[in-house]
């Protein structure tokens, strides 16, 4: 096909406002980018903190942008040094790719730590701005700029569009925050607090590995539902019992011990707090879903004398992408995945897509392609 020209998109022009269909310009193709004509793209609570203004500033939003982070597309034209995926193997147009954020390699983070989700140069999707070059850097959009840096994976073509979508933030993120949590054991009871799309994951994920029981807490109900069918030993009602009625029922099915693992998937400071409550001595606090500023006040003692560990854990890197599309083709018969998603919304009507988030709704759609 002939490369295109312009692409319609999605604008947020200011924070705390709606969006607005723009023609924006596709620019040139560099030598090892990639142009990407989007499938689907899913939106999560990040999506509604960047349109609302609470994630602004010089590195992080910047309007006007057009949003959108998880995103699965087709590519259209390749740079002529782009040859493969990140895994070596041969990439086509027509081919259907994920993409992780574009990392600088020569940062401290990068080269020294390997810990390129903090890349001091990081450059971010869906996180604007959208008036500069290369301008198509967000999902919400018909094309979409893989820059020079992202790595890329091939996405199988059994899984469906948006399911991939959601994998590459959602399932992505609680593949990464296992990884740095380390093994489960078939002894382990793990209590999962949150039961959106990230802590639904985060729970198939130590179903799958073969925890020996899985404590869902969260709501509401319909979430609950799922959380139960995807084989939560328990799936607590958090809007109906208290932080003490959760306590009990973590101790009674450990023999009063407390949770081998807490996974934090539920974004609010007192979710910490009761995590620290939650677990066993000597037991280990994964932090993945924290987005609230305010402090956690826990006491130091928690960390030497119960010798607690916490780690946490941001995006993913291209490996945790792999893996994550990887899970839902080995797992898709045991858990019905596209229970994490919502409704599709078409590109004109990103503010109700966005609405249904704040709302409470399931992770929701955006097919730019669709009439
Ligand atoms: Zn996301
Ligand atoms: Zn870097």
């Amino acid at each position: 096909m002939t490369y295109p020209r312009t692409s319609p998109a999605a604008v947020l022009p200011a924070f705390g406002g709606p969006t607005e269909i723009r023609e924006l310009p596709v620019p040139p193709l560099e030598d090892d980018a990639l142009l990407v004509e989007v499938e689907a793209a899913t939106l999560c609570g990040t999506d509604v903190h960047i349109a609302d203004g609470d994630l602004a500033g010089p590195g992080f939003a910047q309007v006007p942008l057009v949003p959108g982070h998880e995103i699965v597309g087709r590519v259209v034209a390749r740079g002529r040094d782009r040859r493969t995926d990140s895994l070596g193997r041969p990439l086509r147009e027509g081919d259907r790719i994920a993409w992780a954020y574009a990392w600088c390699d020569r940062c401290y983070w990068c080269t020294v730590a390997k810990q390129p989700t903090l890349c001091a140069n990081r450059m971010m999707y869906g996180w604007g701005p959208s008036d500069t070059a290369p301008y198509l850097t967000g999902g919400f959009s018909r094309y979409c700029y893989v820059r020079p840096r992202c790595r890329t994976v091939l996405v199988p073509e059994s899984l469906p569009a948006p399911l991939a979508a959601s994998a590459t933030c959602a399932l992505r993120t609680a593949i990464h925050a296992f990884e740095a949590l380390g093994p489960l054991h078939s002894s382990d009871t793990v209590v999962i607090q949150g039961v959106g799309p990230v802590g639904l994951y985060a729970q198939a994920c130590a179903v799958a590995a073969g925890a020996g029981q899985v404590l869902a807490f969260g709501a509401p109900a319909g979430r609950l539902d799922v959380a139960s069918r995807w084989g939560a030993t328990r799936a607590v009602d958090l809007s109906a019992t208290s932080a003490e009625e959760r306590l009990e029922t973590v101790r009674a099915h450990t023999d009063g011990r407390g949770a081998d693992v807490v996974v934090e998937c539920a974004g609010v400071a007192d979710a910490f707090t009761e995590a620290v409550d939650l677990v066993r001595r000597g037991g280990r606090i994964v932090v993945v879903g924290a987005a609230d500023p305010r402090p956690s006040l826990v006491p130091a003692t928690t960390f030497n004398l119960r010798q607690v560990s916490v780690v946490g854990t941001v995006s993913a890197d291209i490996s945790h992408y792999h893996r994550a599309f990887a899970f839902l083709e080995r797992h898709r018969d045991r858990f019905d995945f596209p229970a994490v998603l919502g409704d599709p919304f078409p590109l004109d009507r990103v503010d109700a897509a966005l609405d249904s988030v704040r709302t409470g709704g399931m992770k929701p759609v955006v097919l730019p392609s669709a009439a």
